[in-house]
């Protein structure tokens, strides 16, 4: 999409352009570019390469000498509840059922100005860190709540990352033998038209979309059979992906097994729940036939190894997962789960967790986990030949790392130094061109404001719940 016409340039575009930059490209062939350039026009990039930038530009409004920095594609988050932002540091000693029982009372209290609040604290702390795209798997519905979906909407809009609404749902309450108290869930038609109703309003399927929204129903223990069934119905029907949570813990595949008297995948399969439209969070207990059923089908995974630790829900099996083709992006999840919420920790964990498996030294290279974290991103949420590397026609969604400070300067080889040192900082973040990072601070929304009015929300939460 051109920029509207400069007067004085050749073209009408308007050019940024980074140089001196070592270069990650996560293109198809890793190509790496120890001393090279990239320009950005009409917020796509137009061109990546070795040495300096094309002579002759026209329309040049910036030139970032990029000296100490990598440059890589904006990180990819695929995993996430933004709510839970004002639940941080809850039920820490607790595994994924009790710390759901523990948690659902106060999370049945949220409502749209809290939502609103922890939505602008999420986006604000993985922006920061470098994200670029952003999801959120919003599930929790109260009734008389307002309008939960445009209140998550907004804040990403404010913040400026690309952003997919996993529309979430849940009608499987404790009544019918779920985990939510009956208050917190909708019912199977009312949770299906609010979920229609937020793809008509807010689904953007443009190459350079801002928004977009897939169906979510929240797992297969809080959800009916129906919804899953008749959801995935909805999402084919609407042209939108499929998200949900999938074989995070060994309680959830007995769980299964009694319920529905087969595992979680062959679950999904029954309801219609794999397919090159669908992404599931964890994929923790996966037998090789679960693995190989994901491979066939193309169905993607969001590997969360933090939230995974701290639930001590297990190791997923990324390597195979990535040997067998199987689609791989990383997430943070909620941050009730894991209070960093920024994906740099996922890049690292996904490295070093995975080495603790069967695979040992082999399991994944810093570069693998670069790659999961961007590339391996946008293509489980379905924007692979959009975003999630550096080439030319690409949307121009990338990051100036600094490694010249005290934390990396010594560090032998810049994606080493990314993943596996201290979190860098952010000198230039760009979404679709526009800077959403500058020098380590956000230009986007107020960071103190955001931090000042997510600590109220969790004070009027915690406040709420405790009254009952
Ligand atoms: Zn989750």
């Amino acid at each position: 999409m051109a920029a509207p016409a400069t007067p004085g340039t050749a073209d009408g575009a308007e050019r940024l352009v980074i140089e001196n930059a070592y270069i990650a490209t996560v293109d198809a062939a890793g190509t790496e570019y120890a001393h090279g350039h990239v320009v950005v026009a009409g917020g796509r990039i137009e061109s990546v390469g070795a040495g300096s930038a094309p002579e002759g530009l026209t329309g040049v409004t910036r030139r970032v000498d990029a000296t100490g920095h990598l440059v890589t594609p904006g990180l990819v988050n695929t995993h996430h509840h933004f709510y839970q932002w004002i639940t941080r540091g809850l039920a820490t000693d607790h595994n994924l059922f009790n710390w759901l029982v523990a948690l659902y009372p106060t999370w049945a209290r949220i409502d749209e100005p809290m939502t609103y609040a922890a939505a602008r604290g999420s986006l604000a702390m993985m922006a920061r860190g470098g994200v670029t795209t952003a999801m959120d798997h919003h599930y929790v519905f109260p009734r008389g709540s307002g309008d939960l979906s445009g209140a998550i909407i907004r804040a990403a809009a404010e913040t400026g990352v690309r952003f997919t609404l996993a529309r979430g749902s849940m009608d499987r309450g404790e009544k019918d033998g779920g985990l939510p108290p009956d208050f917190a869930v909708e019912s199977l038609e009312g949770a299906l038209a609010a979920t229609e109703e937020t793809i008509d309003r807010h689904h953007d399927a443009s190459f350079d979309a801002m928004t977009q929204i897939a169906v979510a129903p929240c797992s297969p223990f809080s959800v009916s059979t129906e919804l899953m069934r008749e959801g995935a119905e909805l999402a084919r029907r609407k042209g939108v992906r499929l998200h949900t949570h999938g074989s995070e813990t060994v309680e959830e595949e007995q769980f299964c097994k009694e319920l529905f008297g087969m595992g979680p995948t062959d679950y999904f399969a029954s309801t219609g729940w794999l397919g090159e439209d669908v992404w599931m969070a964890h994929c923790v207990h996966m037998n090789d036939s679960d693995i190989d059923a994901f491979a066939r089908t193309g169905t993607g995974v969001a590997h969360c190894p933090s939230s995974n630790a701290r639930l001590a829900a297990g190791i997923a099996r990324v390597p195979d997962l990535l040997a067998a083709g199987v689609p791989v992006g990383l997430g943070v999840d909620g941050t009730a789960s894991n209070e960093s919420g920024e994906l740099h920790t996922e890049l690292r964990n996904a490295l070093l967790i995975n080495r603790l498996g069967p695979h040992r030294e082999a399991a994944l290279t810093a570069r693998q986990a670069l790659r999961l974290g961007t590339h391996g991103g946008a293509r489980v949420l379905g924007r692979g030949d959009q975003t999630g590397s550096l080439e030319p026609g690409k949307l121009a969604d990338l990051v100036l790392w600094r490694m010249d400070t005290l934390a990396h300067a010594s560090i032998a080889d810049p994606v080493t130094a990314l993943v596996l040192g201290a979190p860098a900082p952010v000198t230039l973040s760009l979404v679709g061109g526009r800077t959403v990072v500058e020098d380590n601070h956000l230009t986007t929304v107020d960071e103190d404001a955001v931090a000042r009015s997510t600590r109220e929300a969790a004070q009027r939460l915690a406040q709420i719940a405790a009254g009952g």
